[in-house]
């Protein structure tokens, strides 16, 4: 049976058995199975995921720039990649962002949260944690950290983005002076290798996934009851709008306007890159393709193509920025956190930076929304709401980070030759 097969039945069967016994809460031996056994497994999960976030991050962000800034006569083609990357991940993350503030998908899961007891005590906690949050001011001089170790160490606690923001400038820093190091780059070889075992331990963990959501969709729906399942299908609702609204509006007004190609053709060319995208949900395995279609169909020139859709397959993804940016305001309604201007401007960069430093495969980005949905106070548990939706969105999100990479190649490469 598929993974996402299993995912689906775990939602589903967590969904039905903790909503059936949410009205039996009183029962001892129920809730004791839910604290001492459910409750551990799904928090064991988690907790692997982000025992590997810190070094993931940082070999991902330190070679993904490291790509991008190297070789002097790609200088341009990277800072033009550089630049349409973080353009059309903003736009991505803004349209989200507009998105989940107009239609609000939480707000209903948050209602029921409150009235429920634990859940009103939670919101509370957090309410506090939210109103101790630092002026923008504060938070945009703190984005550069004064001792990157000190972020490292406190990074799943809300210092990340320092860290991101440490791992850039030393990847453009290694690139400008790798001519030193002779062409004989160690430095890049160990951080690649710290990366791919980073993937190897989150596709282990991810086999035990199906369990995982079992543990903790029955924990959330035995704790909240049914309301929370059926407000779900809004959430999915708003991403899927923003994946549209970023595929046929932004990507098609930027390949008329800036690379002066026709949208529809350009989409029609790519449809089988978009199909492999949506059922393999992995940029990175549908790299080989999106290489051939812009050579043979899109007719790009090569060297372009392949520096772009390469480091594109890793360092642009907006889909997955968009849906990171939904999610974790999604969460934050859900818990009932009332996110000011500066914890959404913070929300909208690290889902930017998120992009950049997510993995090409199934999955990839989760780490990612764990972190940003920490640094403003949101609760990692709210992922078990999200989980068992997760692969239908991560179909969709992946098939727009691949059309995003291919959109940038002909956008760098220029107008076609006639
Ligand atoms: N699966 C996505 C990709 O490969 C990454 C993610 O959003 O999880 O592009």
């Amino acid at each position: 049976m598929k993974l996402h097969t299993k995912l689906f039945i775990a939602l589903v069967l967590g969904a039905a058995l903790g909503a059936a016994l949410h009205s039996r809460a009183d029962v001892a031996w129920i809730a004791a199975v839910n604290v001492n056994l459910l409750r551990p497994i799904g928090q064991l999960f988690l907790r692997s995921i982000f025992m590997i976030v810190v070094p993931m991050v940082f070999s991902a962000l330190v070679v993904g720039v490291y790509e991008l800034g190297k070789g002097h006569e790609l200088a341009g083609v990277a800072g033009r990649t550089l630049l349409f990357t973080v353009v059309m991940s903003a736009l991505s993350v803004l349209i989200g962002i507009a998105l989940v503030n107009t239609i609000r998908p939480g707000d209903r899961l948050g209602l029921s949260l409150q009235s429920s007891g634990t859940g009103a005590a939670a919101v509370q906690t957090l309410a506090a944690n939210a109103a101790a949050a630092k002026p923008i001011g504060d938070a945009i001089v703190e984005i550069v950290p004064r001792n990157p170790l000190d972020s490292a160490v406190r990074a799943l606690d809300g210092e990340m983005l320092p860290l991101m923001v440490f791992a850039v400038v030393f990847g453009i820093a290694v690139s400008a002076t790798s001519k030193s190091a002779g062409g004989r780059n160690v430095l890049m070889r160990l951080l690649e290798q710290i990366f791919d075992a980073c993937m190897r331990i989150v596709h282990v963990v991810m086999q035990f996934s199906p369990v995982a959501v079992f543990a903790i969709i029955f924990n959330t729906a035995f704790t909240l009851g049914t309301g929370v399942f059926a407000s779900l299908f809004l959430y999915v609702l708003t991403v899927i709008v923003g994946l549209l609204l970023q595929q046929f509006g932004v990507y098609s007004a930027l390949l008329r306007i800036a690379a002066r190609r026709s949208p529809i053709e350009f989409f029609r060319n790519c449809r089988e890159v978009y199909l492999y995208a949506f059922s393999t949900a992995s940029s990175n395995a549908t790299l080989p393709l999106a290489l051939e279609v812009a050579d043979t169909k899109l007719r790009l020139p090569p060297d372009i193509a392949r520096f772009v859709l390469t480091v594109g397959s890793t360092a642009n993804q907006n889909g997955t920025a968009l849906f990171e940016g939904i999610t974790v305001l999604f969460l934050a309604q859900v818990y009932g956190l009332d996110l000011g201007a500066g914890q959404q401007l913070r929300v909208m960069l690290m889902s930017i930076l998120a992009g950049v430093g997510t993995a090409g495969v199934p999955g990839g980005s989760l780490p990612m929304v764990l972190i940003v949905a920490q640094s403003v106070g949101v609760p990692a548990e709210g992922m078990g709401l999200i989980l068992g939706v997760d692969r239908l969105l991560d179909m969709c999100r992946t098939t727009v980070n691949v059309s995003g990479d291919l959109v940038i190649a002909a956008l760098v490469s220029g107008p076609p030759k006639p």
